[in-house]
């Protein structure tokens, strides 16, 4: 399957799953667009190695998701470099940990900008175009919390289910328009998302690192071993193939059998 002459952006790729789905789209030829935060240095080595390694054009946009503006200006930028955005992939996304009781209203507000308002803006700006060209891919990563809950992820879990219900939405709408709109919702992937909650976790309970990759297995997850994010860009590459065409507005675990439960 080739996706040559594409052009993909995908937000949040500077790291973890984001990083997996832009190397497997560049893989398939696709033109990136990444976009996320980092080291200028780094994120200049990443963006240079990837267009070396796959021989795409390879483009970075330093666009805040916090910030509807430079969404748009993010979309339009890359219009304006590589010619469109065919595949529109929606994936930073950050985290916060408390009991509803005790979550700061600013980690709602920062949660909610840019694991759900961001998708929305994104979307508005990159559909236009999809529509003129009459083919576009719209590929929302949410989350196992997008169809079910846990403790103390309040904004995080009420910012994945309305990601999964905005994707039916864009799904319906742009049924006729050659335009598919999917969710990919993983259960755990070891990135520094989660590393960051093993290590809190480690910390507060006395354990090590791997005690604590365990548990949180065990607690969620028939499946006792992490996804990859190799993994989760394999689906995103399979959603933007003919196969796919008629693929829209689902809902797509990828999480080793935590919904099944
Ligand atoms: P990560 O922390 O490794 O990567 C997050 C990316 O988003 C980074 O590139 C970061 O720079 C970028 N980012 C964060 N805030 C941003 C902002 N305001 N503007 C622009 N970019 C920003 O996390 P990850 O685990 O790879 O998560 C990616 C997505 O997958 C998230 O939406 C997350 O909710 C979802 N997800 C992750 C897991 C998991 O187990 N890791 C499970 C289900 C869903």
């Amino acid at each position: 399957m080739s996706l040559k002459g594409k052009v993909a952006l995908v937000t949040g790729s500077t790291s973890g799953i984001g990083q997996g789905i832009a190397r497997g789209l560049a893989a398939a030829g696709a033109d990136i667009m990444l976009n996320g935060f980092g080291d200028a240095e780094q994120i200049e080595a990443l963006r240079a190695g990837m267009a070396a390694q796959f021989g795409v054009r390879v483009g970075h946009s330093p666009a805040d998701m916090a910030k509807p503006e430079q969404i748009a200006a993010m979309v339009g930028q890359t219009e304006a470099t590589f010619g469109a955005v065919d595949v529109l992939v929606n994936n930073a996304g950050i985290q916060f940990v408390a009991n509803l009781e005790e979550f700061p209203a600013e980690r709602w507000d920062a949660v909610i900008a840019v694991n759900l308002s961001a998708v929305f803006h994104a979307m508005k700006a990159a559909i236009p175009g999809m529509k003129r060209r009459g083919w576009g891919r719209i590929i929302n990563i949410a989350s196992a919390h997008g169809l079910v809950a846990s403790a103390q992820k309040v904004a995080y879990v009420a910012a994945k289910h309305g990601v999964v219900g905005m994707t039916k939405v864009a799904a319906i709408e742009l049924a006729n328009h050659g335009v598919t709109a999917n969710a990919i919702c993983p259960g755990w992937v070891l990135t520094p998302l989660v590393q960051r909650q093993l290590e809190d976790r480690a910390k507060l309970e006395g354990t090590d690192l791997d005690t604590q990759k365990h548990r949180f297995l065990t607690e969620k997850q028939p499946m006792e071993q992490f996804s990859t994010p190799e993994q989760i860009g394999a689906l995103a590459v399979f959603l933007c193939s003919e196969g796919a065409k008629t693929i829209t507005g689902a809902p797509l675990s990828v999480d080793g059998g935590w919904v099944a439960q």
